[in-house]
């Protein structure tokens, strides 16, 4: 990477076709060229076989493509996969790999660090490096769906934007990657199957009803006691619950799509049935889904789990209440893979 070069796969189509149309290329060769850039995942023009040699020394002069490599990965006992990888400008950043009987799942980073600070989160305390690019977050799962093939023999069945930082704070690389995975340019994937997390970034999750997007969005509440939510998640100082709940329910209205409350059960904090009590009143704003995540330790791990009988607990009264909840099996904890464990700092710094 270089200043005066540009990173191709951040050019406007338009801006493309000029360069393209000032060396009087036909307009196919830009087809084919963004068939290498996307779906054949190209590392460098030379590649680029049925461009003219000319072309690619053009376009090589110009431009650069940012293309993320794995430099390091660590399976558990679960199978579990946790990748590294590294940018042209030599951040490292991590995605995961999780298999569960027929499926694939991908968690993919959107940041290198966080800018949010959730006090039960190791990113945070890795502090906030930049944004990843359109490429980059395209290149993740492009790569983890070849890594899905050669450890798992097959694709990836599941994307979910759970790995480093705030996706609402990349808004136009985030859901720029997310259209051209889900394009058949790209990698064909269908919205179903993709879950973007925010630690609820209000005029994020507005614009994403703006945009009526068609992948599933999933909130990490953690508390519905505004107080509460504001000591283990400083956004909430920003956008409190009444906020949230208003962007929450104007998503629905516009989208029609029931969103998934994340909810990390941290002991003695936030598992009690009055806590339980104030999540079932704040999520009848719209029609949802509640998933209860057990905590994972991290490094300067200042909490403790819930226990069994009090996670219990909490499950039965939700379900009493005739919501739909989930206890989310935490994989990949013997490798510092699980949800909130990325960065970890050993293998990023
Ligand atoms: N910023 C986004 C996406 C990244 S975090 C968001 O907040 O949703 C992905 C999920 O992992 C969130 O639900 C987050 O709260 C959860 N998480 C973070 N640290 C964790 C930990 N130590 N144990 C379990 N889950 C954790």
């Amino acid at each position: 990477m270089d200043n005066k070069r540009k990173n191709i796969r951040n050019q406007e189509y338009s801006e493309l076709m000029d360069f393209f149309n000032d060396l009087n290329e036909k307009k196919f060769r830009l087809t084919q060229l963004s068939e290498w850039l996307w779906k054949k995942g190209s590392e460098s023009f030379q590649e680029m076989k049925n461009l003219p040699q000319s072309l690619k020394e053009k376009l090589e002069q110009q431009y650069y493509i940012d293309k993320i490599k794995p430099v390091f990965q660590t399976s558990g006992k679960d199978k579990t996969t946790k990748f590294l990888f590294q940018s042209v400008d030599d951040h490292k950043f991590e995605g995961v790999l999780i298999p569960d009987k027929d499926r694939v799942t991908a968690c993919i980073s959107t940041q290198i660090g966080c800018q949010l600070n959730c006090s039960f989160c190791a990113t945070g305390k890795i502090g906030y490096k930049r944004n990843l690019t359109t490429g980059e977050i395209f290149d993740e799962v492009f790569l983890l769906n070849k890594l899905s093939n050669d450890i798992f023999a097959k694709n990836l069945s599941n994307i979910v934007i759970m790995g480093m930082g705030e996706p609402l704070l990349n808004y136009g690389n985030t859901i720029n990657a997310i259209n051209i995975i889900m394009s058949e340019n790209g990698m064909g994937m269908s919205p179903q199957r993709i879950t973007l997390s925010t630690a609820g970034v209000v005029p994020g999750i507005k614009k994403l009803a703006d945009d009526n997007i068609k992948f599933n969005l999933s909130i990490s509440l953690h508390s519905a006691d505004n107080e509460k939510r504001s000591t283990i998640m400083p956004v909430n100082k920003k956008y409190d619950l009444e906020a949230l709940k208003k962007a929450i329910k104007y998503f629905y209205e516009k989208t029609g799509t029931r969103v998934t409350y994340e909810y990390l059960m941290l002991g003695g904090i936030n598992d009690s049935i009055e806590d339980a009590v104030k999540l079932t009143e704040f999520t009848k704003i719209s029609p949802c889904k509640i998933n209860l995540i057990q905590y994972n330790s991290t490094e300067k791990s200042e909490y403790k789990n819930t226990s069994k009988e009090k996670l219990q607990d909490f499950f039965n009264f939700l379900e009493n209440k005739n919501l739909i909840v989930t206890l989310r099996k935490s994989k990949g904890q013997d490798i510092n893979a699980a949800c909130g464990q990325l960065a970890n700092k050993n293998n990023i710094l």
